[in-house]
């Protein structure tokens, strides 16, 4: 039953002495308000009000009914009730029920909320004459929604106002919300910012995707993450380290609905323990590493040289005049003066090896995995020069120099305090030698390393002072036993040293770079010399020049072949160029372009000490080779070694196969050559045949008629 119906059955007269109602009256009086009815006046009226009405109000219903002692209008709170008149006639208007809540003053004085349902109700000519409804003391209700009210806007104040940036976010969906602090942090103008614009975390926020990968582990695993420190980028791009704390809201399934957590931005404190961290491990004047940090790197070079069996060298550098210029022209001089040699020595050095500064004047330097000890030695030497250039301070021109000492893992030294003292005490030995100078802490090393230097020296006066000179060797065809061919073989006559054969000097000229200008000589004076016995008359022959893995990694390799042959007028097919097959494999491309562009010239190739190498079939197929030559080492043992035997027969089975020539090197004895002439092989070159010759005996030897 409608309350309107209820309301209509109390209200009229007729009906109250009908049989239900008892049950009425029983259920009003356990309904916790009142039931009512009044007039649509000023004074909202009353006709009935039932008897919760005391407990509501404080009055008798008697006191209302026809506004005895009091009309309901004055009931109702000052302040609200213009509002209730609005909100009834707009209610009644719309002819809608009537819902609405305000406050009314008790016949005591206390104020309480009410809750208020009605209907209008019509007279015979439609006008709405009456309202029936109930009103419910919601007090207490009001109160509690009060207080949750200010506890939310509490908290919300709290997280608005943090410092600390505040989310909540999920794996897929971006940021479900955040505090206006996360928003700054991240360089955003507000929270909706934010969320609108980070739709992918993963990718968008986190500098290291992996990091981002770990964050879900740990959520996943531990159900949250305490101080997780990241790199992230901010809204501009800009990279910043935060740290934060996590975790997981479930919901009633216990499955995780969304993370929830704290940011805070710790760029700062990360910039300043980078700093605590470099002032630990540098010189605070040069900036380079520290005594601490040069031991860990040195440990670390010895390690590397163990793992690759290469060498780690010390250097202990230590300036000649630094107490003096520290002394003469104070502090400030001296403190720049170890700022520029920190810069120098720096200069010097790959990006692997370390310059340290281990107090004073004094400098230690870590090269680490050279190879040998010649690098070391040219790294020093630049070293030494770069140092005693001029620098200018105070408007003076100074120069100092320095002493070096170098002790080398392993041999000097299997940990870092004998290395460093070992080192020392050879830089020790540099001073006594007149400063300027270094020296190694084995006299051995000490030794080479002058002798390389004299003979680089030697070498640079050997070419301008024309020191060298060519042999040549007879190749033989074994068929006919004539010559056809001869290779060109250079020679060092030293004023010094006498005659200097090539395996002496040709590694250090290559490893020096001096083979590029003795090559040249090499190829010119050869394809000269060819071009002089033709025009002596002599019938011509092919001379095969040998060309270095520097010259043939070069450029111009071709232009100077070219201009070799051009300037002398040779006929290209009378020049042979020799090449070891490492030195074409080392980069198989380039070398396939240099070798198709010399072949187009019109000159021949061979590959030289073939068999010692690493070629592949694959790429002697592919290459425009013309000749192969066996290795001396095969050769020598073919008739007592059944391996090299197999070998040469398998090189000269392979050669003819790819219609290739093949020459057989360093034949020595008879026996050699029956072997090879049983095997089919074309051409031999060796001391059994003829060893290299100078110019004339050569011409005398091989133009002879009859000679072979
Ligand atoms: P290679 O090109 O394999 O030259 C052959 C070497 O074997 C020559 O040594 C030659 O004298 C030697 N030889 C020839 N027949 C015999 C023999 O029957 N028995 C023995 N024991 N040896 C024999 P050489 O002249 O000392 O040259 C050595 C290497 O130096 C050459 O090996 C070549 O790689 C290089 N070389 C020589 N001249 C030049 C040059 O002008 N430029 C370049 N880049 N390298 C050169
Ligand atoms: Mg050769
Ligand atoms: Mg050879």
């Amino acid at each position: 039953m409608s309350s309107v119906k209820l309301a209509n059955a109390i209200a009229s007269p007729l009906l109250c002495a009908a049989p239900e109602a008892g049950m009425f009256s029983h259920l009003l009086a356990n309904f916790d308000g009142l039931v009512y009815r009044c007039l649509v006046d000023s004074n909202w009226t009353m006709q009935f009000i039932s008897d919760g009405c005391l407990a509501l109000t404080g009055y008798e219903p008697e006191d209302f009914i026809a506004n005895a002692a009091v009309s309901y209008e004055d009931l109702i709170h000052p302040d609200h009730r213009q509002h209730v008149r609005q909100v009834v006639h707009a209610a009644l208007q719309r002819h809608e029920r009537i819902n609405l809540e305000y406050q009314i003053v008790r016949r005591d004085g206390t104020v309480r909320w009410v809750w208020e349902r009605a209907t209008g109700i019509k007279d015979m000519h439609g006008v709405y004459i009456a309202l029936e409804g109930f009103i419910q003391d919601i007090t207490q209700r009001k109160q509690a929604e009060q207080a949750l009210h200010e506890a939310e806007q509490r908290y919300r104040s709290i997280v608005e106002n943090a410092v600390e940036g505040i989310f909540q976010s999920t794996p897929d969906k971006g940021y479900l919300a955040v505090n206006p602090a996360l928003a700054r942090i991240y360089g955003y103008d507000s929270p909706q910012q934010m969320i609108d614009h980070l739709r992918d975390i993963d990718s968008q926020l986190y500098v290291d995707p992996q990091r981002r990968a770990e964050f879900l582990r740990c959520m996943a695993e531990h159900d949250g993450v305490i101080n997780f420190e990241s790199q992230v980028y901010q809204r501009n791009g800009n990279v910043i380290w935060i740290s934060e704390n996590a975790r997981n809201v479930r919901g009633p399934d216990h499955a995780v609905q969304f993370f929830e957590g704290s940011v805070i931005d710790i760029t700062e404190r990360k910039i300043y323990e980078a700093q605590i961290r470099h002032q630990a491990t540098h010189d605070a004047l040069t900036g380079l590493p520290n005594r601490n940090l040069l031991h860990d790197r040195l440990q670390q070079a010895m390690a590397n040289a163990q793992r690759n069996n290469h060498i780690a060298a010390v250097a202990f550098i230590d300036l000649d005049q630094f107490k003096f210029i520290n002394d003469s022209l104070g502090h400030q001089v001296g403190d720049e003066l170890l700022k520029v040699v920190g810069q120098r020595l720096r200069s010097c050095m790959r990006a692997a090896d370390t310059v340290a500064r281990q107090g004073g004047d004094e400098f230690v330097i870590v090269l680490d995995n050279h190879r040998s000890c010649e690098t070391v030695t040219d790294i020093v030497r630049r070293m030494i020069a770069l140092v005693a250039e001029p620098w200018l301070a105070k408007g003076l021109e100074l120069q100092v120099t320095c002493s070096v000492g170098v002790s080398v893992f392993p041999n000097d030294g299997r940990d870092v305090e004998t290395l460093l003292r070992n080192a020392d005490s050879a830089m020790y030995k540099a001073k006594e030698l007149g400063r300027n100078t270094f020296q190694y802490f084995s006299a051995e090393m000490n030794l080479h390393a002058t002798q390389r230097l004299e003979v680089l020296n030697s070498l640079r006066y050997a070419l301008a002072h024309d020191e060298f000179m060519l042999h040549y060797q007879p190749k033989v065809q074994l068929a006919t036993g004539r010559v056809i061919g001869a290779e060109a073989l250079i020679r060092w006559h030293s004023t010094t040293r006498g005659l200097v054969s090539p395996g002496h000097f040709i590694p250090l000229a290559e490893e020096s770079g001096l083979i590029i200008p003795i090559g040249e000589w090499v190829l010119r004076a050869a394809c000269a010399q060819n071009m002089a016995w033709q025009r002596a008359g002599h019938a011509p022959l092919p001379i095969a020049v040998n060309l270095s893995p520097r010259q043939l990694a070069r450029d111009d390799i071709v232009d100077l072949v070219a201009d070799a042959l051009q300037s002398t007028g040779l006929d290209p097919r009378y020049l042979e160029l020799e090449i070891t097959e490492n030195d074409v494999m080392r980069d198989v491309d380039k070398s396939l372009a240099t070798l198709i562009r010399l072949k187009e010239l019109g000159v021949k190739i061979a590959i030289d000490d073939f068999g010692t190498g690493y070629s592949s079939l694959n790429y002697l197929k592919r290459f425009p080779v013309d000749t192969l030559k066996i290795d001396r080492s095969f050769v020598n043992d073919i008739a007592t070694d059944a391996d090299d035997a197999a070998i040469v027969k398998a090189v000269i089975s392979l050669a003819h196969i790819l219609n290739l020539d093949v020459v057989a090197e360093g034949v020595e004895t008879d026996e050699q050559r029956r072997f090879l002439v049983e095997n089919g092989c074309d051409e031999v070159q060796g001391y059994y045949f003829g060893r290299p010759m100078p110019v004339q005996e050569f011409a005398g030897a091989c133009f002879h008629p009859g000679h072979a």
